[in-house]
Parts: C-alpha cells; sequence; structure tokens
C-alpha cells in the first residue's frame, strides 16, 4: 500500500508523492529556546520523528531541516510584548545567546533521551539575519509590505488566499479586533520586521535597511526553508497551534515572494493535554524529561505512550498513562531479549505492518499488531527479527536493550542462575523450588530461548 498521509491544506488523506524521485525534503518548526521543552512540545517532535522512521522505511532518503527559534518571538505569539528571549534572559539573570545556547543543549539532551532522531540540518533564526532581511525586501518588491512606527508589516488584505490552511474567517477576525488593530491595517497582519524600542536596549538587534530592530517569528521559517529545501518542498510539520496563525504566516510570506504555498503537505500533531491540578504549570511542576527521569521514569516509556495514540488525536497525560506504559515497554523488553537472536523477518507481518503506517501513520495499530505478532506461532528467532523490523519505526531500542544486571542483588542473581541450571538440567521440582525462592525476594524471572530476564515483582 503506498504511502497515505493526512494534509492539513486540503483537510484529507492523500497518496504522498515525492517532489523529487526517492527524496523528501522535510521542514519541522523548532524550538524557542528561551526554557526547557516541556513534554507536549515532544510529542510533536516523537510524531516527526515517527513520520522520518516511516518515509525512510518506505526506500525514501529524508533532507529533514529543523530551525531554532532563538529570536524574535513574541510574549503574546502575535506582535505584541517583550521577545521571549528578551524575557528568558530576566528570568534567569543570565544573557539572552546563554541561554538560547543553554536550552538548545537542553532540547538536543531530550531527543537523545527520547530516542529522536536529530534532522540533517540545524538553523538558528540569528545565524540567517541577512536571509531573512532578503526575504522581506522580496515580499516588499512585490507590494506586499506597510511600514507603522514599530516595524514592517505583511498586509494580508492584498493575498485573497490569505488564511486558506486555517480555513480562517478573516471578516470576523477584523470585526472582532477593530478596536485593538492600531496602526495595523488588517487583524491578521504580522510583522515582518521589528523597530528595537529607544525606550529600552535590547540584547538580540541587528541594522536592516528599515532600521535597527530584529525580525518577526515567522519570516525566519519562510527565509530559512527556503535557503535549505528552495522555492516549494515536500512536507512541512508543527503543532496543531500552528494551523491558524504561524504556518499561515508562512505560507504567505513564500507565496509573496515565489509564488508557492511552501509545501506540498502540511502535516499537524496534535497536543497533549494536562488536565491533572497536580502537574499545571502554577504547582511549580514543569513537566520536562528530566521530571520523569527524577521520579524514576524511563523516558522510553513516554515515546511508547505517544505511540498509543493517533498523532491527530490529542492525548492527555497522566502519571497512571505513564506507568502503564512503563510497565507495558518493560515487558516488552523482556519478551524481546527473551526471544534471543534474530533470523529472519516474517514478510508476512511485515507487510501488514508497512499498511498500517501507510495509512497516515497509524502507530496505536501497528502496536496492537506487534502483540498479535508476539502471540503467533512463528518461531522465537522469526519473531525477533520481526520485532526489530518493527522496531525502525517505533524507536523503542529493543536491539540493544539487555536487563540491567547491575540492578539485580547478587543473591537474586544466584538464584536465578541455579534455577537457569535446575530447568536445563529438567530437574523440576528445584527449578520450582527456586521459583518460589526467587518470588520470595520479590522477583521474577522470564523464561527465554537462550537466556532468561529478571524483573521485580
Ligand atoms: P515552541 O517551543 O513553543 O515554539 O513549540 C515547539 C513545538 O511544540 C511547536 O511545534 C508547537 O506547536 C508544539 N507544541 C506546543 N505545545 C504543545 C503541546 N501541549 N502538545 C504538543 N505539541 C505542542
Ligand atoms: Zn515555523
Amino acid at each position: 500500500m503506498p504511502l497515505q498521509l493526512f494534509d492539513t491544506w486540503t483537510r484529507s488523506v492523500r497518496e504522498f508523492t515525492p517532489l523529487k524521485a526517492g527524496e523528501v525534503g522535510l521542514y519541522t518548526c523548532g524550538p524557542t529556546v528561551y526554557n526547557y521543552a516541556h513534554i507536549g512540545n515532544l510529542r510533536t517532535y516523537l510524531f516527526e520523528d515517527g513520520l522520518v522512521r516511516t518515509l525512510k522505511l518506505n526506500g525514501y532518503r529524508v533532507n529533514h531541516v529543523m530551525n531554532i527559534t532563538d529570536v524574535g518571538h513574541l510574549v503574546s505569539d502575535g506582535d505584541e510584548g517583550e521577545d521571549k528571549m528578551e524575557a528568558g534572559s530576566r528570568r534567569t539573570g543570565q544573557t539572552a545567546w546563554t541561554i538560547a545556547a543553554l536550552y538548545t543543549d537542553a532540547f538536543r539532551a531530550d531527543l537523545k533521551a527520547l530516542n529522536i532522531n536529530e534532522p540533517d540540518v540545524w538553523c538558528k533564526a540569528t545565524d540567517h539575519i541577512a536571509e531573512q532581511i532578503s526575504f522581506i525586501e522580496e515580499i516588499e518588491k512585490k507590494g506586499y509590505t506597510y511600514r507603522t512606527s514599530d516595524g514592517i508589516y505583511f498586509d494580508t488584505a492584498k493575498q485573497p488566499s490569505y488564511g486558506y490552511l486555517g480555513r480562517l474567517d478573516i471578516a470576523g477576525l477584523q470585526a472582532g479586533a477593530r478596536v485593538d488593530l492600531g496602526e495595523k491595517k488588517n487583524a491578521t497582519d504580522y510583522a515582518l520586521w521589528k523597530f528595537s524600542s529607544p525606550a529600552e536596549k535590547r540584547q538580540m538587534e541587528w541594522d536592516s535597511p528599515w532600521g535597527r530592530g530584529f525580525p518577526g517569528w515567522h519570516i525566519e521559517c519562510s527565509a530559512m526553508a527556503h535557503k535549505y529545501l528552495g522555492e516549494y518542498f515536500d512536507i512541512h510539520c508543527g503543532g496543531e497551534d500552528h494551523i491558524t496563525v504561524h504556518h499561515p504566516n508562512e505560507i504567505s510570506q513564500t507565496e509573496a515572494a515565489y509564488g508557492t504555498r511552501l509545501a506540498n503537505f502540511w502535516m499537524h500533531g496534535y497536543f497533549i493535554l494536562l488536565n491533572s491540578a497536580k502537574m499545571s504549570k502554577s504547582s511549580g511542576e514543569f513537566l520536562r524529561v528530566q521530571l520523569l527521569i527524577d521520579k524514576g521514569y524511563d523516558p522510553i516509556a513516554y515515546r511508547y505512550l505517544c505511540l498509543t495514540a493517533h498523532y491527530r488525536s490529542q492525548l492527555t497525560f497522566s502519571w497512571d498513562a505513564l506507568d502503564a506504559a512503563q510497565t507495558a515497554l518493560e515487558r516488552l523488553r523482556n519478551t524481546a531479549y527473551g526471544l534471543g537472536a534474530p533470523s529472519t523477518a516474517d514478510q508476512d507481518f511485515v507487510g501488514r505492518f508497512m499498511a498500517m503506517l501507510n495509512d497516515d501513520l497509524n502507530f496505536p495499530q501497528a502496536l496492537a499488531l506487534t502483540y498479535e505478532m508476539l502471540k503467533s506461532d512463528l518461531g522465537a528467532g522469526v519473531k525477533k527479527a520481526t520485532l526489530l523490523k518493527f522496531d525502525e519505526a517505533f524507536g523503542l531500542g529493543l536491539a540493544g536493550w539487555v536487563p540491567k544486571v547491575e540492578d539485580v542483588p547478587a543473591d537474586v542473581r544466584a538464584v536465578a542462575d541455579a534455577r537457569w541450571a535446575a530447568r536445563n538440567a529438567k530437574n523440576w521440582p528445584e527449578a520450582d523450588r527456586l521459583r518460589s525462592e526467587l518470588t520470595a525476594l520479590g522477583w521474577t524471572m522470564k523464561d527465554g530461548k537462550d537466556n532468561y530476564a529478571l524483573t521485580r515483582g
């Protein structure tokens, strides 16, 4: 079954055909590095990682570009308020440049902890000021800009197709915003370049043909996508919040400068919701990967949890759900380990698996198929090989997983070894006695083909 993906542009699942045979150009909106990423942000990057893995399993070479937003994203998400980087600098007492480096490193550590592959190209907004300025000049040349006292704005009314991606009710937005428009002509107009305020000294500012200042948030993505992927490329991704503002703005800029809607497919990951009061930011708990680690979870359990829900449905996070994911992951790891060495994958199961991924990345169904495969009467080596093939998409790291020997106390290990020997000698009464001894010590022993696995409880 050929790869089918949901395209937010058409609001439909349609067949994916690359623009250039065998290759996929992919742009994913990256983090704003004024703080750590929370696990919600990371769900979006997990969805994108699942997409990249699926594209690769379909035989495509993927050129994946991700930006780092280190300037220009304002607190309001619109064109008002302080730059998040400058606010982050005040919050931490460190320079905007220092925190950008710090949170970029922290973000990359989160990706590693979740086994998310890094993009082929990382690009920082502050490294591409010249590209953003020339992109704005291009938009200006085409007649879509106007000047206010605080910046250069995009005139969305000049573009009849503006907002199509978000199916925006332009007239309604305009009516609702009339009093707050200020110098903006239309509610949906947005800043391409903002002037530094004479009242405060910004840490991040540059000269431009329009005056000293900094780029708007949306222009960085249009300019860097253009530089690394060209005027029209295959897939652009982000979180669902980008459907109504950030992505329509990216599209309008590229449409104005180059006459394309930037990407052939627009894909969006849906949010993680936190509904327990205990986990709200107001109680001081910021749900970072590091917090999960501090609470004793394996970050891959969060990856497993995300696999249980389709990327186009919202997922409510709870500690109970994470507990269940961690238990399921541990069982799956022990099962995988117990299967011993892989032989050859079962092509029938692999075919069914690929059909599920190719059906708009149906990972929850693919996970269910995994358990069906493990319960089947295939041989251990075939099951192992098939499972490892599946894991190229899941990214749970099953191939390299071994039970942590150092976690098992020496006396427990000695009883387990004795039981393994008794079992192999077919001395069943002794094997059973030793199993009871292990249970009394608080451990469960699971027999595999070539070795055993021990779990607590
Ligand atoms: P930001 O660092 O705020 O620019 O956001 C980084 C990415 O995370 C964007 O693609 C957002 O759409 C996405 N995002 C933000 N909040 C959530 C959430 N609760 N669940 C899933 N994705 C999110
Ligand atoms: Zn973007």
